[in-house]
């Protein structure tokens, strides 16, 4: 059969005459071809909102042009990027459990790349270590174990390095999958009761030369799950093979994850990405917006960045949310009236009130205490107890790893932000005036 991609550049070239050249350089260039099984082709989008956008506004269009240029396609499937990731690892499994030596074959997310990520000063020293690591694996960071909050580029990091390791060492064995693939297939291995499949779950995780384990927090304590990955990651370390793990916190911070693989894997090294500052964020979306061809004035990333400050898919989400506004009403660039109606069903919405700041800033004001000395060193009662309750609510109301929230309070210890949690989780039970405090401070900091 043809080469799929080379069916879908034909169909572009049908599709450039058939729609707008706004939505075409929008929505349908971005389109990128994935792989062609059982005469279904699938192409992976940038975001969610360009997945619906491409359904519901060209669906039919794409369609025909298929069919025009190919009798083997028959449809297509468009994946988001969450769905192309899955999509991938399901591939990877596929080629694996064809027992080749070399599963080289392990695909990973073209986008994610080392040239497309922003590096800031929240996320220099990981960038440096992910990098170091696909340059020179084998070497000293083994395993690197890399944590930070929901969307800030952990999972693109390991793909780099995937990218990275496909391209400048084809010979090696890399293989990547989320922690919950590995429990799967695990188990899968365990329930089936034949000696053949846990050699072959053995062989398909001990014979790579790298492999990258990602969102590992939530590892289960059932089913010897944890057992089988201890042996795993001494097998692979025994041998010299590089090891990497990504999470949304510490490893001291997963509560399921035994002591000796926390031990195991202080060997090599734990750096986290923070979220990253303003700067980095427009740079970020600037890059976006360069990439995927969005016209859109500067003071609307401006906006969106200052708005948006802890997750990066969802700030990227916005932009093309926005993007796409102006382009349906026909508008060259999009401007700051497209936000607000971008905005207007959004999560953000809501949630944007919804900072750090704006939760010390309620504290403040109930307790009448200065927002430097909450977040500073004194150890009066005055000060100790809303800064407790402070982070208390940080902890609560926002998904924040608790060294970030440390950090937030003058570089504070973790252990300090769990022991004020916990004292006034205590206080709570035992003292109504701290529990009527926090259910104040919990409405004040929600109102609009
Ligand atoms: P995580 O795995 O940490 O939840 P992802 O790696 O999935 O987050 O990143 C979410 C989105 O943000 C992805 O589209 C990714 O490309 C983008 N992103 C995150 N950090 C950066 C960065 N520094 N530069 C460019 N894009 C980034
Ligand atoms: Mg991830």
């Amino acid at each position: 059969m043809q080469n799929y991609k080379e069916i879908w550049d034909s169909a572009l070239k049908i599709l450039q005459n058939e729609v707008t050249t706004v939505s075409y350089d929008l929505w349908i260039k971005s389109l990128e071809p994935i792989d062609f099984k059982e005469s279904i082709l699938y192409l992976s989008t940038t975001s969610e909102t360009a997945k619906n956008r491409v359904l519901k506004l060209h669906y039919e269009n794409i369609k025909l042009a298929l069919k025009e240029v190919s009798d083997e396609v028959v449809d297509f499937k468009v994946l988001d990027p969450d769905e192309s990731q899955a999509y991938f690892n399901v591939l990877n499994d596929a080629v694996n459990e064809t027992k080749t030596t070399s599963n080289n074959k392990c695909k990973f997310i073209e986008k994610f790349t080392f040239d497309n990520f922003v590096v800031g000063n929240s996320n220099k020293y990981v960038y440096a270590a992910a990098r170091g690591v696909a340059e020179n694996p084998f070497s000293k960071i083994n395993p690197l174990f890399v944590y930070g909050g929901v969307g800030l580029g952990k999972t693109h990091l390991l793909h780099a390095i995937g990218n990275y390791l496909r391209k400048n060492n084809p010979e090696l064995n890399v293989l990547y999958v989320t922690c919950e693939k590995f429990t799967n297939d695990y188990i899968e291995a365990l329930r089936s009761g034949k000696i053949d499949s846990i050699s072959s779950f053995r062989e398909k995780y001990r014979n790579v030369d790298v492999l990258m384990i990602d969102d590992i927090q939530f590892i289960s304590q059932k089913t010897g799950t944890q057992e089988e990955f201890f042996h795993t990651f001494n097998d692979l370390y025994q041998n010299q093979k590089q090891i990497i793990i990504a999470s949304d916190r510490p490893p001291k911070e997963i509560s399921t994850l035994e002591e000796r693989l926390k031990s195991r894997f202080s060997m090599g090294l734990i750096q986290d990405i923070q979220t990253p500052d303003i700067e980095t964020r427009i740079a970020i979306l600037q890059k976006k917006a360069q990439q995927e061809k969005f016209s859109v004035d500067d003071n609307v990333i401006n906006f969106i960045a200052e708005k948006c400050d802890t997750n990066i898919r969802e700030m990227e989400g916005i932009l093309s949310k926005v993007s796409f506004y102006a382009t349906l009403l026909g508008k060259p660039k999009a401007t700051l009236e497209d936000v607000s109606e971008a905005l207007k069903d959004s999560i953000l919405e809501t949630k944007q009130n919804l900072t750090t700041d704006r939760i010390i800033d309620c504290v403040c004001k109930y307790f009448s205490v200065d927002k430097n000395d909450l977040i500073g060193k004194k150890k009066n009662k005055e000060i100790v107890e809303p800064r407790q309750i402070c982070m208390y609510l940080i902890c609560d109301l926002l998904d924040l790893p608790l060294t970030s929230v440390g950090q937030i309070f003058g570089g504070r210890d973790h252990t300090t932000v769990i022991h004020a949690r916990e004292k006034v989780s205590e206080m709570i039970k035992n003292n109504n005036r701290i529990k009527i405090a926090i259910s104040d401070l919990k409405s004040m900091a929600n109102r609009n």
